[in-house]
């Protein structure tokens, strides 16, 4: 049986889905410890985006990670850029913050899966003495849901979602293509700074994106907003051939394309 002293912790990651359990638990769960691991490398639109929360349901999100971002572990970690093999990243901006945030007291923490997304997991501390809820699931919040709840709200999505539909880091590896020509567009600045890491950091072959740097793929862009151009039609075209819940399973799997947030990248980072 849990102590009148459990903690409720509740992580933003700048994303749709953790805002929208964050209206939805404002008000049940008054003592909800709010925080949000900082990377200092968010788009000023994920800042902005934690303002407006903070301001609309008049909570306080503690920033984790405050005092040393990625740079520092950049350096600690001897110039090795991450990857999804050597995610030491996540490690260390995101699970051991929020591990030391909690420490030895018991809590509950409230993660952001939706019930439409059932093999997903988010992350889970392997702490005993942090037990992990699933509102959503347990109360059938699907994608849907999450809209209407922010927009109910008066929150809204993050403003990046207009070109992006992942929170994070601006370089992270798990982008995809057209999120990297995105970037380009709508951030110049961080794109290049991305391409500085990737020359001068990444060591030999290192590429933030699989098989070519950042210049390489810039120089195609054409060509990925065409092949992009070309999946979401095929997309849009198995939609109107199998509309609704009576879609064969195969393109209802394929259809997890229309998600870009709903790619397996960082559990922790994106949800
Ligand atoms: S968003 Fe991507 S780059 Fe940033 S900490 Fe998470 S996995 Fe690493």
């Amino acid at each position: 049986m849990l102590s009148p002293s459990v903690r409720h912790i509740l992580g933003i990651s700048g994303g749709k889905d953790s805002a929208a359990l964050a209206v939805y638990l404002s008000k049940r769960v008054p003592d909800m410890e709010y925080f949000f691991c900082d990377t200092h490398k968010e788009l000023q639109e994920t800042y902005e985006y934690l303002d407006r929360l903070q301001a609309r349901l008049g909570i306080r999100i503690t920033r984790l990670s405050a005092e040393r971002g990625f740079d520092h572990w950049l350096d600690v970690y001897g110039g090795m850029l991450p990857s999804a093999k050597m995610r030491w990243c996540t490690k260390k901006l995101k699970i051991e913050p929020i591990e030391q945030f909690v420490g030895n007291d018991e809590a509950i923490s409230y993660i952001a899966i939706r019930a439409d997304e059932k093999d997903r997991k988010g992350y889970i501390s392997t702490k005993p003495n942090i037990k992990a809820v699933f509102p959503f699931v347990e109360d059938g919040i699907a994608k849907a849901d999450v809209v209407r709840i922010l927009e109910e709200s008066g929150i809204g999505l993050p403003k990046y979602y207009r070109w992006r539909t992942r929170s994070g880091c601006f370089f992270c590896f798990f982008q995809r293509k057209i999120e990297w020509v995105r970037l380009a567009d709508e951030h110049p600045a961080l794109f290049e700074e991305a391409v500085k890491y990737e020359e001068e950091r990444g060591g030999e072959g290192y590429t933030w994106t699989q098989g070519e740097t950042l210049r390489q793929l810039i120089g195609r862009r054409e060509a990925i907003i065409v092949e992009f151009g070309r999946a979401e039609a095929r997309l849009e075209q198995r939609r109107q051939l199998y509309p609704g819940p009576n879609r064969p399973l195969a393109e209802v799997l394929s259809g997890m394309l229309d998600d870009e947030d709903d790619e397996p990248g960082c559990v922790v980072c994106h949800v």
